[in-house]
């Protein structure tokens, strides 16, 4: 017989079901065995006289075996399980559990030491659904807007950007780096005229944060396209672009998320609020008291991001803060800057940055001058060549997926991903 999803399992018509046994209850006349796959739960009820066969290996099940059982299902207004009770006439162990090396109440570190069995609660498989469903959305929008999906090497032989940041990998006789973002093919790909794509792909920074938004690799989503007037088409095609997805997730698990994590999905209103970053600093002081280091002037810092939802919720009574006017010397040299602006942004959400995007310098001459005052001259020399040759205006940006879902959810970025990375986990 083929198994079927417990979800889709008729009554009262032979069934074959296959899970992980959640929880066993062997009492003396009956024994109630309840067992959960991808799709829910269901109480197995054994009338034990019926099957004295059963009665070493029932002794014998441990929880989170994975069993196979074939039955009819019933009604039973007393089972607790939507009223509904499997009556089996087999029972099949496809592989006993060792005890189990962890309780729900361990610690985050310890839930990742064994993350396959932390991942199997109801809870965590609702941030995939969710994670999903989120980037299924956005590919969605993007596909109907023409954008092709491309997929760029993170095997690559310069330093991208600053070269800060980086890890070093063995390539032969040679060495080679892990893409710290697609940023230069992207690019690329404007220059062969693709106009508009996208990627979502991993991408390795070589920090060493210890904060609850970072991770060594992270899943990025990515997008450039061609033929912008200015920056402002970037910053609108993004707020369109997290609207569309947060409208679908909301619709498909905002109920689900608001039961498991507390936290409500907001869809947000368009069009995003914008403010330039020296407006934002005198509101922050003038507001909250909040005095910024003179070292980090013209950039944002983690207190101000904090303190920006704060002053987003109270001034436009929105999730979502668009900044912009950073300094020049804080941004990539590929931005382009108009009277010494850069022609950029980040976004913040809830008091996190998720986004940066840009106006790209397309210009060959001015592009090069840009990398030449960082002294990055010749480090950049194969990306200024994309230039060369011909080149539309563009822009684009990048969010991180594992940031998304932890803002979205109310977690950290330890629980946000499939398995973390820092610089001290390398392992499972
Ligand atoms: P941050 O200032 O938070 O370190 P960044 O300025 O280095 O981020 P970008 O290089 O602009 O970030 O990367 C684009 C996006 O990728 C960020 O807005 C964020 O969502 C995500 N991101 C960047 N670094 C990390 C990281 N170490 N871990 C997880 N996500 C990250």
């Amino acid at each position: 017989m083929k198994r079927i999803l417990m979800q889709q399992a008729p009554f009262n018509e032979p069934v074959k079901i296959e899970g992980f046994l959640e929880h066993v209850r062997n009492t003396r006349y009956m024994a109630f065995l309840v067992v959960r796959d991808s799709s829910g739960r269901l109480q197995a009820t054994i009338e034990k006289q019926l099957h004295p066969e059963w009665t070493e290996l029932l002794e014998s099940l441990t929880v989170e075996s994975v069993v196979s059982l074939e039955g009819i299902i019933t009604e039973n207004p007393q089972v607790k399980l939507r009223g509904r009770e499997l009556i089996p006439t087999k029972l099949e162990v496809l592989s006993l559990a060792a005890p189990l090396p962890l309780t729900k109440e361990a610690n985050i570190d310890t839930r990742l030491d064994y993350r396959w069995i932390d991942l199997r609660g109801e809870k965590e498989r609702l941030l995939f659904q969710v994670q999903t469903c989120l980037v299924a959305a956005m590919r969605e929008f993007l596909l109907q807007r023409n954008f092709l999906e491309i997929h760029t090497p993170k095997l690559i032989a310069a330093a991208s950007e600053s070269g800060a940041d980086v890890f070093e990998v063995g390539y032969f006789d040679k060495k080679a780096y892990l893409a710290q973002s697609p940023q230069f093919y992207k690019q690329m790909a404007m220059a062969a005229g693709f106009e508009r794509i996208f990627e979502t792909g991993p991408v390795f920074r070589a920090e060493k944060s210890y904060t609850n938004r970072h991770t060594t690799e992270f899943t990025g989503f990515d997008l450039e396209f061609s033929y912008i007037e200015s920056f402002q088409d970037v910053m609108q095609l993004e707020a369109e672009l997290l609207t569309y997805a947060l409208e679908r997730v909301e619709e498909m698990y905002g109920e689900a998320i608001l039961r498991h994590y507390g936290v409500k999905v907001v869809v947000p209103k368009l069009p995003f609020p914008v403010i330039a970053l020296p407006e934002l600093y005198r509101e922050l002081e003038r507001r909250y008291g909040y005095h910024l280091p003179e070292s980090e002037r013209g950039d944002t810092t983690t207190e101000a991001e904090q303190l920006s939802y704060r002053f987003s919720m109270e001034e436009f009574g929105h999730e979502f803060l668009l900044i912009t006017d950073f300094a020049a010397d804080k941004r990539a040299f590929y931005h382009m800057c108009k009277e010494g602006v850069p022609q950029g942004y980040d976004l913040v959400w809830r008091g996190v940055e998720i986004t940066t995007g840009a106006q790209r310098e397309h210009r060959y001459d001015v592009l090069c001058c840009q990398a030449e005052e960082r002294g990055l001259g010749e480090d950049v020399k194969f990306y200024t060549e994309f230039f060369r040759y011909g080149c539309p205006p563009h822009g684009g940006f990048g969010i991180g997926v594992d940031r998304l879902t932890m803002l979205l959810l109310g977690v950290g970025i330890k629980e946000a991903m499939f398995l973390f990375r820092s610089p001290n986990r390398l392992t499972p």
